[in-house]
């Protein structure tokens, strides 16, 4: 059996990039913002979304009206939410999921 080379192509034909990665890579860290939510990230992930809103600023300035609401990736220590706020915070990120 011949080994076929699996190369993730990030390469998206329908929407250009305007800033240097691929769409469904904002997709992947909104959502984990979203699992963050539920005290759901570990640091390592924590890392990986602030790496990203470091070079994307899309999603950086959607985090950035979202951190007055949580603290983003203090990991240590999450303010507990009511859960109509963490809705909230959700739908508000089903929304920049849809725009980005
Ligand atoms: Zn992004």
């Amino acid at each position: 059996m011949r080994a076929t080379p699996r190369v993730m192509t990030t390469r998206q034909t329908s929407a250009p990039s305007h800033h240097g990665h691929s769409k469904a890579q904002c997709i992947k860290v909104l959502r984990r913002l979203s699992a963050y939510l539920d005290e759901d990230l570990s640091v390592s992930i924590c890392e990986e979304i602030r790496k990203h809103l470091g070079a994307c600023p899309n999603c950086e300035v959607f985090v950035t009206s979202l951190r007055e609401t949580i603290s983003l990736c203090r990991c240590a220590d999450i303010p507990s939410l009511s859960p109509s706020v963490k809705a909230r915070i959700r739908r508000e990120i089903l929304k920049a999921v849809r725009y980005h």
